[in-house]
């Protein structure tokens, strides 16, 4: 597994990193069995940056992620989660409901700080209240040792950098936006390295759209991006190789960013997903690939308030 350094935290992370929202049945049931394997077979890897959220299978996420990691030692595994959002229309930023948040996190995680905590898809706030109360309520919350460092995460580049240039926080998480068909993150990244905030990239999979079993039914992405996408995944089909497998590769291989999280529901997925990342890339055939991505590169959707988009 290789490492490198988040940014100003100095947190030492695996460039291949475990994410959660699969743990929140996200992407299809699962079980704490399997949850507690996958979370298993991570660790054994080496894979030691774990990122989850209350929002994740409302709660589900995080028990399970608790569960998974108890009698584990801490300073064995870095734990994020995020704060703001709460279901697929509930947000609250304020400091009241945010530092509420971090303890009943730290209740479900079953531990006693957490390494990064994160402010959950900022785009749906106001970003003067991002920026003026919800992240110093986080940043004051240090103090008492109960988290380490702050982050913002969220999908519109624009409100990542426009909240970024009035409060440089500890580290920047964006997704769907280093993949495939979708590089926009590479021209975003510098500007919040320049402040050394540790860049993390989500999502390389775009959410399922790039694997052979597509995306789940809550996928917002447009039909023609769909579209492209399971054709992709029947190309790659058709020459016997794995389209989740070639979009990791690509991810990982010249990747702005500090970590890629990938949600991983099996153990057995995140085995697929560490011998990807210990492989060569085939540069060739993800040319190809991009090539026949090229009609909705850099394709989105919009995310939160019409202001931030
Ligand atoms: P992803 O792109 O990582 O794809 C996850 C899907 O791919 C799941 O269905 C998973 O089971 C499947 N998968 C994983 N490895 C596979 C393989 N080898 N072959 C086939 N399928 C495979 O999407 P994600 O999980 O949503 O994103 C990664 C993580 O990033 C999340 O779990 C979460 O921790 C974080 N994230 C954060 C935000 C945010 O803060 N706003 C947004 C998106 C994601």
């Amino acid at each position: 597994m290789n490492y490198r350094v988040l940014g100003r935290t100095g947190l030492r992370v695996s460039t291949l990193s475990f994410g959660g929202a699969p743990l929140g049945s996200a992407y299809g049931p699962t079980t704490q069995e399997q949850s507690t394997a996958a979370v298993h077979a991570a660790l054994d890897a080496g894979i030691n940056f774990f990122d989850t959220a209350p929002y994740y299978g409302a709660t589900t996420a995080e028990t399970a992620l608790g569960h998974a990691l108890a009698g584990v030692p801490r300073d064995q595994f870095i734990l994020a989660t995020k704060v703001g959002r709460y279901g697929l229309d509930q947000f609250d930023f304020s400091a009241a409901r945010v530092t509420a948040s971090v303890d009943e996190s730290l209740a479900r995680l079953q531990c006693e700080h957490l390494d990064l905590i994160q402010v959950h898809d900022l785009e749906f706030g106001r970003l003067d209240q991002i920026v003026n109360e919800t992240l110093p309520a986080l940043d004051a919350l240090r103090a008492s040792g109960k988290v380490r460092f702050v982050g913002i995460t969220g999908l519109p580049l624009r409100a990542l950098t426009v909240a970024h240039s009035f409060w440089p926080a500890d580290t920047v998480l964006s997704y769907c936006h280093y993949c495939l068909h979708d590089t926009t993150l590479a021209a975003a990244a510098p500007a919040w390295r320049e402040r050394k905030s540790g860049v993390i990239n989500a999502s390389p999979l775009a959410m399922g759209l790039l694997s052979d079993a597509g995306p789940p039914d809550w996928h917002p992405a447009p039909a023609a991006l769909r579209d492209a996408c399971y054709a992709a995944a029947g190309f790659c089909r058709a020459q016997g190789r794995s389209l989740a497998e070639l979009a990791l590769q690509f991810a990982l291989a010249d990747s702005p960013a500090d970590t890629t999280l990938v949600g991983m529901r099996t153990a057995a997925e995140v085995a697929l997903n560490v011998a990807a990342a210990a492989a060569a890339p085939d540069r060739g055939f993800i040319a190809t690939l991009q090539q026949r991505l090229a009609p909705v590169r850099n394709r989105t959707w919009p995310s939160g308030l019409p202001e931030n988009n």
